[in-house]
């Protein structure tokens, strides 16, 4: 049976962002180059590796798939740290996981971390940093996953243009299940910073992410929540979804009738019904962020050559 739903694909939304970064690519000297690594054999990382090494081909990014035994992952980093002719790397994580991969993802030089994900810059998103320097010329590089959903977010138009930059998201209740510290800890952030109030789940709880009343505070705070999911999905306007294990299924009973429902996980967190209640329904993200990660690559080559030229 039709629905009223729209589905809207990452390619789609990331048809303009692409044209974009040839454009800017093809205007400069040198072709900025990335590396990445993969020491799994996870398919979903392999599947994330293939989609980089086409959308580099396609946008005219230099990109080169490094394989290497995970024991060697740190040093080969280090390596790569001191190419100069390697503007951008990043790792297929999960690698070791937990902790370890956190290490690892500290290991890569700021001025080369694509995906967003070093401490100073995660650190930026929750205390709502916006530039690098004081003179507001460089602006932060964002975790490259959190991103994506934000240009989606704003491509379907949840952010309200009407409303001051900074301030879009002010009014809209939105449900993230997923509070890992690559995807879904600095996205509540983000979007509670934007004015959103963010009910954030993750296995052991809620929590709710908010500016406060009137979104007078500068940036986000956190209160630990006593709700179900039931409860906070059926306030949210939009509900996104990263659980990494294809037996979670978000009942679509609990949804808001037009809600936006969003899906970064790699398995599908939603039932198959979802369309039967949703407006919009994104079944994943991944194009989009493989144009954020070329994005962050370009602004990454310039402030290094800016840095060389000094
Ligand atoms: P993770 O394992 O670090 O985090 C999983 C999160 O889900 C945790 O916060 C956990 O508490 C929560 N969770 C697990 N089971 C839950 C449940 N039953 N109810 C509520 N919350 C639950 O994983 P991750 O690195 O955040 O990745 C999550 C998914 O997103 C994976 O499938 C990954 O492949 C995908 N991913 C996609 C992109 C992309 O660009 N498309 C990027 C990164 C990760």
């Amino acid at each position: 049976s039709t629905t009223p739903c729209k589905t809207i694909l990452a390619s789609k939304v990331s048809a303009s962002f692409r044209d974009q970064i040839h454009k800017e690519i093809q205007e400069r000297k040198v072709q900025p180059k990335l590396v990445g690594f993969l020491a799994n054999d996870d398919p979903a990382a392999k599947k994330y590796a293939e989609w980089t090494a086409k959308t580099c081909a396609e946008t005219g990014c230099g990109f080169e798939l490094r394989k290497v035994d995970k024991q060697d992952l740190e040093q080969k980093i280090t390596e790569a740290n001191e190419e100069k002719e390697v503007n951008g790397i990043m790792v297929y994580y999960p690698v070791f996981g937990g902790k370890q991969d956190a290490y690892l993802q500290n290991c890569v030089s700021e001025l080369k971390d694509v995906e967003g994900l070093c401490h100073k810059f995660v650190h930026n998103v929750y205390h709502n940093v916006r530039y690098m320097d004081e003179e507001e010329t460089m602006k932060c590089i964002i975790p490259c996953t959190p991103l994506a959903i934000v240009k989606i977010l704003e491509y379907i138009g949840v952010y309200n243009t009407v409303i001051n930059y900074g301030n879009r998201l002010y009014g809209r209740t939105i449900t993230v299940v997923n509070r890992s510290e690559i995807v879904g800890r600095p996205l509540a952030a983000m979007l509670a910073n934007d004015g959103a109030k963010v009910y954030s789940v993750d296995v052991n709880g809620i929590q709710v992410f908010t500016r406060g009343s009137g979104i007078k505070l500068k940036a986000h705070k956190v209160e630990d929540i006593d709700a179900t999911v039931e409860e906070v999905v059926g306030l949210s306007d939009v509900v996104i979804t990263g659980v990494p294990t294809s037996n979670y299924k978000l009942p679509t009973k609990y949804l808001r009738d037009g809600v936006v429902a969003i899906n970064f996980s790699s398995s599908k967190n939603f039932e198959d019904d979802v369309k039967s209640k949703a407006s919009i329904f994104v079944p994943s993200v991944g194009k989009v962020t493989v144009a954020m990660l070329e994005r962050n690559l370009l602004r990454l080559t310039d402030y290094q050559n800016d840095i060389r030229e000094k």
